[in-house]
């Protein structure tokens, strides 16, 4: 990627490597749906990153976002939000906001999109990013999401981007009848992505692909880790 004189690549750099990216990591593995492409086409993910990272914003990976967190790789937010078979006039929510990238993402696809982070650093700086690129239809809270978004519920799609030990129980509940969940689930270190679906029989899983994300830290999910944990 060129550089400007500040040592950062300029708008069109970014535009190009994002173009790049969405042939390479999106089109070209498989993601079919053309509001996601162009989702993925129109959210400007170099903003959701930190200034150090800026010359990575468009690569084939997570990367970290502070405080132990990361934004997802570019093609797993694809995939997941694709896997929600959204249609525009959905309520979505999503536990863990981490940057907003993902909640920028899914404010292109659906209706209005609730978004819960537990750490306030990341909310706050989510929030600015969402803001300054007038992503209206994002609220956030600052809130253990493993609880859901009791008041706002149910949805008719939830999101969880961070790994849970099992399917948060709340989650379940507030999901509407007719719902899709994406969520992974399994060890700290690996997951399986799961789609759950609701409907007037009950509930079904099915296994979608194997991932690694951060932990789903509270009450439905891991426990805090101390800091002298070896683990
Ligand atoms: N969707 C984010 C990914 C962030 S990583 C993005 O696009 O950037 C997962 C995030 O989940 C982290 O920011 C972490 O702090 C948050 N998280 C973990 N457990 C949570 C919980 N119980 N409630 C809300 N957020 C949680």
């Amino acid at each position: 990627m060129k550089e400007t004189q500040k040592g950062q690549p300029g708008a069109l750099d970014y535009t190009r490597a994002r173009e790049k990216m969405v042939q390479e990591q999106i089109i070209d593995r498989g993601i079919k749906n053309p509001r996601v492409i162009d989702a993925m086409r129109k959210i400007p993910r170099h903003l959701f990153v930190p200034e150090a990272l800026l010359g990575r914003a468009y690569g084939d990976t997570a990367l970290p976002i502070g405080d132990g967190q990361t934004i997802t790789q570019p093609y797993m937010v694809a995939y997941m939000s694709e896997a929600l078979d959204l249609r525009g006039s959905e309520r979505v929510l999503e536990v863990g906001t981490g940057s907003g990238y993902q909640a920028a993402v899914l404010a292109c696809l659906a209706e209005r999109v609730y978004s819960v982070e537990r750490i306030r650093s990341l909310l706050e700086r989510a929030r600015k990013t969402l803001d300054r690129i007038h992503c209206n239809n994002v609220v956030t809270k600052l809130s253990d999401g493993s609880y859901g978004w009791q008041e706002e519920a149910p949805f008719h799609a939830i999101l969880i981007t961070a790994g849970a030990p099992s399917l948060p129980q709340p989650l379940v509940d507030q999901l509407k009848t007719g719902g899709t969940m994406v969520i992974p689930v399994g060890e700290r270190n690996s997951q399986k992505l799961i789609r759950v679906r609701k409907d007037s029989r009950g509930v079904s899983q099915e296994d979608l692909l194997e991932c690694n994300f951060v932990s789903l830290v509270g009450e439905f999910g891991w426990a805090k880790r101390e800091k002298w944990s070896p683990y």
